[in-house]
């Protein structure tokens, strides 16, 4: 649920390293309190600049940046932000739990809070373990119930399945969705693409540090190139020449003798009916989605002047 106050506002944000890197180059971006945002894009484009610099460690070239309100690392805004951005440092031989004590009191936070936080991440059992007798799942759970310790308003977490193995991938997977249930804004980022469009309401794509698409994984599968239909349909010749002159189907293709309309997959009881109306004997019509994966790869291997301007999927915002 989304309050519709914004958490966090880009406007224009670029960062240019010295050297000549354009890290981030004229992003817009807004993300609402209440939603679970996924930040996708390869190696490179952008995302680990970007978290930096809602909490402060790196500051833009140019353009604004405000954080539940306030400018990034001012005092007000950290103590309501909780990041996972760099691997969290524990001590080896203390328990997960002493280790949130110790990184609670440092920051004036009661020992009460590390039990809260070992919950919220499903730790509670191994709370006395020491951290080195973790799996690295379970070192990522605490490190993002390092981040939650504050109680944060907003969570950034980067890369928070990096290195695990499906195990673990799936145990945070598990985490974050049930942050989101209980209303924590997140911005979490990943080049695994399956993931986010798993966790997250939106997802934001960066390509070379500027946004090439923004909105649900629903709204971005259907915008960047929508789905395919698969029809058994007999007679299949005449029925592929029916879609294109008849309902001005244009994509259609035979192969191995099914049909294989481009088309978006809500429109599978409109054809079925035009083709059972005409006298096709319909066997099996199926809608094929194209994974967020099928589209991001199709944007981001787009020729440049199909990047210039962000693909506006609406959506979640
Ligand atoms: P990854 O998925 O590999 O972590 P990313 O999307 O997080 O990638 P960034 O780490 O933000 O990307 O890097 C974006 C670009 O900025 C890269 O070309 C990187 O080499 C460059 N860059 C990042 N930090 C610095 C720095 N401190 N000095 C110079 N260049 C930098």
């Amino acid at each position: 649920m989304t309050t519709g106050r914004p958490a966090v506002e880009l406007t224009q944000v670029t960062k240019r390293f010295r050297g000549g890197v354009t890290a981030v180059d004229h992003l817009d971006l807004r993300i609402d309190e209440g939603e679970v945002v996924g930040f996708l894009g390869s190696n490179g484009a952008g995302k680990t600049t970007t978290m930096r610099m809602l909490v402060g460690l790196v500051r833009p070239t140019s353009g604004t940046v405000r954080v539940l309100g306030a400018a990034p690392g001012a005092p007000g805004a950290l103590a309501r932000v909780g990041a996972l951005i760099e691997s969290p440092t524990f001590y080896p031989h203390l328990s997960g739990l002493d280790n949130l004590r110790l990184v609670g009191r440092y920051a004036g936070i009661p020992d009460a809070a590390a039990h809260r936080v070992l919950s919220e991440v499903g730790l509670t059992e191994r709370a006395g373990s020491p951290f080195r007798a973790y799996s690295l799942g379970m070192k990522q759970r605490l490190g993002i119930a390092a981040a939650l310790l504050k109680g944060p308003d907003l969570l950034i977490l980067d890369e928070p399945t990096n290195g695990l193995d499906p195990a673990g991938v799936a145990e945070i997977r598990e985490l974050i969705r049930s942050l989101g249930a209980r209303g924590h804004t997140v911005l979490l980022s990943s080049h695994v693409l399956g993931e986010v469009e798993q966790v997250c309401d939106r997802v934001a794509l960066l390509d070379r540090g500027r946004l090439i698409a923004d909105g649900s994984p629903e709204h971005l599968r259907a915008d960047l190139g929508g789905g395919t239909l698969l029809i058994d349909a007999e007679p299949a010749t005449g029925a592929a020449t029916f879609l294109r002159e008849h309902v001005a189907v244009r994509a259609v293709e035979l192969v191995d003798g099914q049909l294989r309309v481009t088309a978006d997959p809500a429109l599978a009881a409109t054809l079925n009916r035009h083709l059972v109306q005409a006298g096709f004997e319909v066997r099996e019509l199926r809608p094929v989605r194209h994974s967020l994966e099928e589209a991001f790869l199709r944007l981001t291997t787009a020729a440049p002047e199909e990047q210039k301007e962000p693909a506006a999927a609406g959506g979640g915002q």
